[in-house]
């Protein structure tokens, strides 16, 4: 299946590949009778064991210097190149997007580790005035220590190497917890940065349930814990890891608008925004969810939306004919259908679906709604490829609208205006805001993150903000130990 000589299924721990613990079978959702391989899963003494691995390797990866962690990252860029085939296939096996979604993670994965290996080398110490003569005051960015990774399915390859990467050019080593729909791919991934030099320890990678990173951000001897997932889960961790006085990084939910102006030219917005809602299954953070049409374009918006949502085809992810691959799990393809037959239920009205093939119970038609705000799908996240069209009057209805959710992830405008657009960048309450075009996607080089319960309060994840989590800032006086001549 794959050409990389991965050691299947294992927990990466000091070094050492290990199977202990139970094992369980990783499912492919587009073939649920053909599982992917067998994995290990441990618990929470297999968290406290990595912990260990990362806290004894640290002073050494601290001490190989910023330039050997670059050298090393450098090479962990062109393994996710030349790996980046075998890399899709397995995350297209394990979480059904489609091969080019998946290789576009790991072609951006290479490009992250040769980013990050460079940013490490730019001045971001400062040298102050001193008041006594003969003294210079410097600052130094020290790594944090140990920091836990935890990791959702719904980016498998991306997701972890932004976190992995600046953590480990910085000096800390890491304790890595996947998502557990997602393992073969995390050790394809903890494999390539082995491969690169990565030494024993610095990496660690558990694989398992969620109570493992539950151990694993109650652990004291974890400095910082960078998660990306779910609200609930998310706040719990920060309640732990700030209660224990460590350090906390959250990107979380969202409930991304796209609010549609009637000067749009829809020829660019249309595709665009039904790419935003519907692609990867619509199982992105910043997938558009709520379009806000204003005036009278909302009747054409809606047709057109439509045709495009009807004439997606959906299947394996491996088949190069397909547009959107199925849910990742059967459970999770449940709570989506549980949220579309609440909205109908609450008046939501089916404006259009796209056929899905019965080979796999893990397939959901792409579900375009027109509807009311008071609907609960117009305030709570969905995890899936639905999206609700309303009509609103008024260019500041539409602003309050957009900005009226508990999330503050991305947020588009589609006009032509250049004052609605100034507006857009001062007023919409996102941490990313996209003009004419799709509320999902961003460059790597650029830091990304949320606002409100979209986001924790620590720096910025990806660009030159990354490394900020990761490093504290020591101010260091140096003084000659000689008295003045
Ligand atoms: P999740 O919160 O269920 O799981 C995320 C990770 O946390 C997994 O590795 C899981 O095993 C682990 N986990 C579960 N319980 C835990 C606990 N008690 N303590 C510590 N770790 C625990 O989320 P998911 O279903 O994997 O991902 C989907 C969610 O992620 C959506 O809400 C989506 O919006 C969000 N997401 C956000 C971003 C972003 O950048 N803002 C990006 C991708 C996904």
């Amino acid at each position: 299946m794959t050409q990389i000589d991965i050691p299947v299924g294992a927990h990466l721990i000091g070094g050492e590949w290990s199977t202990t613990g139970g094992t369980a079978l990783s499912i492919n959702p587009a073939r649920p009778d053909e599982p992917v391989g067998e994995h290990a899963v441990g618990d929470a003494s297999t968290a406290a064991d990595a912990v260990s691995a990362a806290v004894d390797a640290q002073k050494a990866w601290r001490d190989i210097g910023f330039k050997r962690r670059a050298e090393i990252l450098e090479a962990a860029a062109i393994l996710f190149d030349q790996r980046a085939d075998e890399l899709a296939m397995l995350a297209t096996l394990e979480e059904g997007k489609t091969l080019p979604e998946s290789r576009g993670e790991a072609t951006l994965s290479a490009e992250t580790c040769r980013y990050q290996a460079g940013v490490i080398k730019m001045p971001r110490e400062s040298v102050y005035p001193s008041s006594k003569r003969g003294e210079t005051i410097r600052t130094l960015r020290a790594p944090l220590g140990t920091v836990g990774v935890i990791t959702p399915w719904n980016f498998p390859i991306l997701i972890p190497v932004w976190k992995i990467a600046p953590a480990l050019a910085a000096g800390n080593t890491v304790v890595w917890k996947t998502a557990s729909n997602t393992p073969l791919t995390s050790v394809a991934i903890a494999k390539v940065f082995q491969d690169a030099g990565v030494p024993a320890g610095a990496l660690n990678l558990i694989l398992g349930p969620g109570s493992m990173g539950g151990a694993l951000v109650a652990d004291g001897r974890v400095d910082g814990v960078t998660f990306t997932g779910s609200v609930p889960v998310g706040f719990g961790i920060r309640e732990t890891v700030t209660a224990r006085n460590g350090r906390v990084q959250l990107e979380l939910g969202g409930h991304n608008p796209a609010i549609v102006f009637d000067d749009a030219n829809l020829d660019v917005a249309v595709p665009l925004i039904v790419a935003g809602a519907m692609g990867s299954t619509g199982q992105k953070c910043t997938a558009t969810r709520r379009v806000i049409a204003v005036g009278g374009i909302y009747d054409e918006l809606v047709e057109r939306m439509g045709g495009a949502v009807s004439a997606l085809s959906i299947g394996d992810g491996q088949d190069p004919n397909t547009a959107i691959g199925p849910i990742v799990a059967t459970r999770a393809r449940a709570e989506v259908a549980e949220g579309l037959d609440k909205a109908i239920s609450q008046g939501a009205e089916v404006v259009a679906t796209a056929s899905v093939p019965d080979s796999s119970e893990c397939y959901f038609a792409p579900t375009l709604l027109t509807g009311s705000t008071s609907l609960d799908i117009w305030t709570e996240e969905v995890f899936g490829p639905i999206s609700t069209v309303v009509k609103v009057d008024s260019e500041d209805e539409a602003f309050e609208l957009a900005n009226n959710t508990e999330f503050g992830l991305s947020a588009s405008v589609f006009t032509n205006d250049m004052w609605r657009i100034d507006r857009a960048t001062h007023e919409l309450q996102a941490g990313l805001v996209k003009i004419n075009a799709p509320t999902t996607g961003s460059e790597i080089h650029v830091p990304f993150g949320g606002e409100k319960s979209s986001s924790g309060h620590a720096p910025r994840e990806q660009g030159d903000t990354a490394l900020d989590f990761f490093t504290r800032t020591r101010s260091v006086y140096i003084n000659p130990g000689t008295p003045a001549p």
